[in-house]
């Protein structure tokens, strides 16, 4: 219940800091490998359920179970764990759900790594997969089986942008004894919470706004206490994809101030949004909170904000001209990647090896990460980058 909840400041910046070590006034990271008992009971009771023990660190962790908490607490989750990377946190979450002879429906404009997990990885250990647009609800009741057992969401995607209607989505899985998977690193807990729509297992990539400074690689999973401990048993223990105790330090810092940086993204993502869509030279942009964007009125009921990262497509199809844009942006650097406090710009066209044809919509269709750069210094960079086209 909404009145209920722990506030985020209070969840980030107190949550389980009582009373430390020493008074300390941030907490200590564990930097250890193993845990000792004091007696031989304790030690059987430990190795009889890792899940609730601290016992060997590729299991559980003090540092890591701290960063966990306050990562279920700011998804409403009952629990969370903590991964070395997004990746790991996405195939551990599906992993957990599937076996020879089940079928998975998955959103095709989903993140390229998860694309491949399903596409050519699950095939591998003859697991189905069905790629849907996703837009609809209809989209999803024509692709389920009877041997569906995930739904895999990313609302929106980060390229298209697309979204999926949530709730819809949630009463139509639990009708049928589906889990549905979402990837929620674009919007952030502060702008969604997919388990309130009914969503079962969230998941995200902590190396974006969750770490916020470009500097680490991390991943997160959030879901009932039964879910995580299940993926904990089979999947995150014999995978091991292991955060270490100084990552999910660095991450819960970073945490801090997510609810100051995440508006700043939102508004300078908004303003440039604005600007590109104000020139002559530039067909569409692609931001759901824009309100020309074609599914803006589901944007509104499900997202409270919307980060930095969006994308536009120029009229040209000119490829120099992309590169003359690209090469000229001053404080924009050219990468991979969001969620830091800079900003970023990554033409589609570069996804394409050298010599390559890039298909005609691929050509002009450029990705910005708003950073948290004052709006003034971005606009002024994004328009001299985009005069100087014509020069
Ligand atoms: C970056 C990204 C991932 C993968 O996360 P890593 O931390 O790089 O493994 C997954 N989903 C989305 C939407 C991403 O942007």
């Amino acid at each position: 219940m909404e009145s209920d909840r722990k506030s985020i400041s209070e969840i980030l910046l107190h949550e389980g800091e009582r009373n430390l070590p020493g008074n300390a006034v941030s907490p200590p990271i564990f930097q250890t490998s193993i845990f000792c008992f004091g007696s031989f009971e304790e030690f059987q009771s430990a190795l009889a359920d890792e899940a609730h023990s601290y016992l060997y660190s590729r299991g559980n962790n003090p540092t890591v179970n701290l960063c966990e908490m306050k990562l279920a607490a700011l998804e409403h989750a009952e629990k969370a764990k903590l991964v070395a990377s997004g990746v790991a946190a996405i195939s551990c979450a599906i992993l957990s759900q599937v076996q020879t002879g089940d079928h998975c429906v998955v959103v095709q404009d989903s993140y390229s790594w998860t694309r491949y997990m399903m596409m050519t990885y699950l095939r591998r250990f003859g697991i189905d997969v069905t790629f849907v647009e996703g837009t609809r609800i209809e989209d999803f009741e024509e692709a389920i089986r009877p041997n569906t057992k995930v739904i895999y969401l990313e609302s929106p995607a980060t390229f298209t942008f697309k979204l999926q209607p949530l709730e819809e989505v949630a009463e139509l899985a639990r009708s049928r004894h589906i889990k549905t998977i979402i990837d929620n690193t674009w919007s952030t807990p502060i702008f969604q919470n997919p388990i309130d729509y009914g969503i079962d297992i969230v998941v995200h990539s902590a190396t974006k706004y969750f770490g916020g400074n470009s500097d680490l690689i991390g991943g997160a999973i959030m879901g009932s206490a039964e879910d995580i401990d299940h993926i904990f048993n089979t999947e995150f223990l014999p995978l091991g994809p292991v955060p270490d105790p100084m990552q999910a330090w660095l991450i819960m810092r970073n945490l801090r101030n997510l609810q100051l940086r995440m508006p700043v993204h939102y508004r300078n993502a908004m303003g440039l949004a604005q600007y590109l869509e104000s020139r002559d030279d530039v067909e569409t942009v692609l931001y759901p909170l824009l309100p020309s964007f074609p599914q803006h009125e589901l944007a509104k009921k499900q997202l409270r904000g919307g980060s930095g990262l969006f994308s536009f497509r120029l009229k040209t199809r000119d490829i120099e001209k992309v590169k003359k844009l690209t090469n000229s942006v001053k404080f924009f650097k050219r990468a991979v990647s969001w969620g830091g406090y800079e900003s970023l710009i990554d033409p589609n066209a570069t996804a394409f090896a050298p010599g390559k044809p890039v298909p005609d919509d691929r050509i002009s269709l450029i990705r910005i990460h708003a950073g948290i750069e004052d709006l003034d210094l971005l606009k002024d960079d994004l328009k001299q980058a985009l005069d100087s086209m014509y020069t």
